[in-house]
C-alpha cells in the first residue's frame, strides 16, 4: 500500500463520503465555516475541489462552453485540487487578476509548450541515483517522500510528477532512499519535498524521522511544504509535537503574495515557531501576481512580522506549461534593488536561477562593487551614493597549505584533511594548481590537440 492512500483511507472512516455536488450546493461554503469541519484538515482533504464545474459552482461563475473545454483538457494533463480553504481567499468579484485564482486555477496557458521548456528543467531525475532522491550538491539532498499536495500549484515546476499515479513513493521506495542517505556519509543535509510530505499521516513522517534520525551523520533535516499557506489546519498540536522529538528540523514553505498571510495561516506558522522550529519562505516570482517591488516589500514584512526568514526569491523555471509565469530575470533584479538597504537585511531574500541542466542555485543580484583598484575599492549603494574603501595598506597574506597544525589561525577543523575544494573555488586554492577550468569541447584547444597528434 502507498503512503498516500495510506494517510487518505485513514481520514475516510471519521465520517461518511459526502456527495461532491451536495455538500456544495449552498454556495460558498455557508453553514460549515463554524469550526469542527472547517479547521479539520482531513475535512479539507476530502473536499479539496477536483473539477472546473466544482469550481464553478463554489465560486458561483460560469465559462464559456470553449474556455470550459480548454480548461477540461488543461486538467486532464495537469490535474486540479484545491482546499476549500484556498478557495475561499478568492475574490470572486475580480477573481481572474487574483493571486489566489491564478496559483490555484488551470489556463489553457498551460497546454502551450515552448520549445525551450522540459519536463525536467533542472534534471532532477538524471542526478537520481534512487527513485526517490536528487543528489546534486555533495553534502545533502533531495528526498521525495509524496507525491501530491493538498493544491497543486499551477506554477509547480514538479508538474510531471505531482499527482501523477506512477510517481507515488511507496514504502519501499523511501526505504530505497534512506538506505542511500544511511550509505553516504557526506549527506548532513536531508530535504524532504515531493509533493507535500505534511501530506503524509503523522505515522508515516513519524516513520520516514525516526529513520533519518537514526543516521549519524544526517545533521539537519529539512520539509519544503505549502501546507501552512494552503491547508493551515494540517499543523495540528500532534504533528509538532512529532516534528519537535527528531533532529534539528528547519522548514520552508512558499507564500507568494501577502494576501496568503491570513489568521489561520499566522496561526499555522507560530505554532511552528514557538516550538522552536526555525521557519524559512521560497516565494516564487510569478507574472501578474507578486511580480512587483511594492508587493514582494509588503509580502517580506509580513513574513518577518510572523517570524519566517525570507530564505530565497526563485527565478520562474522552464517547466513545461509554465511560460506565462514567467518573468524576465531583469523583473527579479529590479525587485531585489528595490529591497537591498530599503528593508531590513534579514527581510531580503536571496533571489536564485535554478540553472537549467542541474547546475544547482545560482545567486543574481544588482550589482554593488563598481571598480577597483589596488589601493581602493569604488562601490555604490542603494540610495545611489558612490563611495570608496580604502584597502589595508598591511595585510598579513595566509597562503593555506591545507596544514593546520601549523597555521596560527584557531581553527579546529574535523576531517581537515578530507575537505576539497570543487568549481570556481579550486581556482583560488593555494594548495591546488589548477588554473584554468575548460569547457569541454572548446574548439580551439582541440585543434591545438590536432596539431600535436
Ligand atoms: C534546492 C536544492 C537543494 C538545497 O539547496 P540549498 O541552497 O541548500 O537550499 C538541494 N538539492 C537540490 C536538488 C535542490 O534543488
Amino acid at each position: 500500500m502507498t503512503l498516500q492512500t495510506e494517510s487518505l483511507e485513514k481520514t475516510a472512516d471519521t465520517e461518511t463520503q459526502t456527495n461532491e455536488s451536495g455538500a456544495f450546493s449552498k454556495g460558498r461554503y455557508a453553514g460549515i465555516d463554524d469550526g469542527e469541519y472547517w479547521k479539520n484538515w482531513k475535512w479539507q482533504v476530502r473536499h479539496a475541489v477536483r473539477s472546473i464545474d466544482m469550481v464553478q459552482q463554489v465560486l458561483g461563475i460560469t465559462f464559456d462552453p470553449k474556455e470550459r473545454e480548454e480548461l477540461q483538457r488543461t486538467v486532464e494533463k495537469f490535474p486540479i485540487s484545491i482546499t476549500p480553504y484556498y478557495l475561499s481567499l478568492i475574490d470572486t468579484e475580480d477573481y481572474r487578476n487574483d493571486p489566489i485564482f491564478r496559483q490555484a486555477f488551470p489556463s489553457p496557458a498551460e497546454l502551450i509548450v515552448e520549445n525551450y521548456e522540459l519536463s525536467d528543467p533542472l534534471a532532477e531525475d538524471k542526478d537520481s541515483p534512487c527513485e526517490c532522491i536528487t543528489h546534486r550538491y555533495p553534502d545533502r539532498v533531495l528526498f521525495l517522500v509524496s507525491n501530491t499536495c493538498a493544491m497543486y500549484c499551477r506554477h509547480c515546476t514538479r508538474k510531471r510528477k505531482v499527482g501523477d499515479k506512477d510517481s507515488i513513493p511507496d514504502r519501499e521506495k523511501i526505504l530505497e532512499g534512506i538506505a542511500y542517505i544511511r550509505e553516504n556519509t557526506q549527506i548532513r543535509d536531508v530535504l524532504l519535498s515531493g509533493g507535500d510530505p505534511f501530506m503524509l499521516s503523522d505515522e508515516s513522517l513519524d516513520w520516514i524521522l525516526t529513520e533519518l534520525t537514526a543516521i549519524p551523520h544526517v545533521e539537519v533535516i529539512r520539509i519544503g511544504t505549502r501546507v501552512p499557506v494552503v491547508l493551515p489546519f494540517r499543523i495540528t498540536n500532534q504533528l509538532v509535537d512529532i516534528l519537535k522529538k527528531h533532529k534539528p528540523i528547519w522548514i520552508n514553505t512558499q507564500f507568494n503574495h501577502p494576501k496568503e498571510m491570513t489568521p489561520s495561516a499566522q496561526a499555522a506558522v507560530a505554532k511552528l515557531v514557538d516550538a522552536g522550529i526555525p521557519l524559512g519562505n521560497q516565494s516564487v516570482l510569478l507574472a501578474r501576481i507578486n511580480d512587483c517591488p511594492v508587493i514582494m516589500k509588503e509580502l517580506v514584512h509580513q513574513l518577518v512580522k510572523n517570524r519566517i526568514r525570507p530564505y530565497y526569491l526563485y527565478q520562474c523555471d522552464l517547466s513545461e506549461g509554465i511560460s506565462h509565469f514567467r518573468t524576465p530575470i531583469a523583473k527579479g533584479i529590479e525587485i531585489m534593488e528595490s529591497l537591498i538597504g530599503h528593508t531590513s537585511g534579514f527581510a531580503v531574500p536571496r533571489y536564485v536561477v535554478d540553472a537549467p541542466g542541474g547546475g544547482g542555485k545560482i545567486p543574481v543580484s544588482p550589482n554593488y562593487l563598481l571598480t577597483w583598484s589596488v589601493n581602493k575599492v569604488v562601490l555604490r549603494n542603494y540610495e545611489g551614493i558612490i563611495c570608496t574603501y580604502q584597502e589595508p595598506a598591511v595585510y598579513d597574506r595566509i597562503i593555506c597549505d591545507q596544514n593546520c597544525d601549523a597555521c596560527k589561525l584557531q581553527l579546529n577543523i574535523r576531517n581537515a584533511d578530507e575537505s576539497k575544494v570543487v568549481g570556481v573555488a579550486k581556482l583560488l586554492a593555494d594548495y591546488d594548481d589548477t588554473t584554468t577550468l575548460i569547457p569541454e569541447n572548446n574548439e580551439r584547444l582541440e585543434r591545438r590537440e590536432d596539431e600535436t597528434n
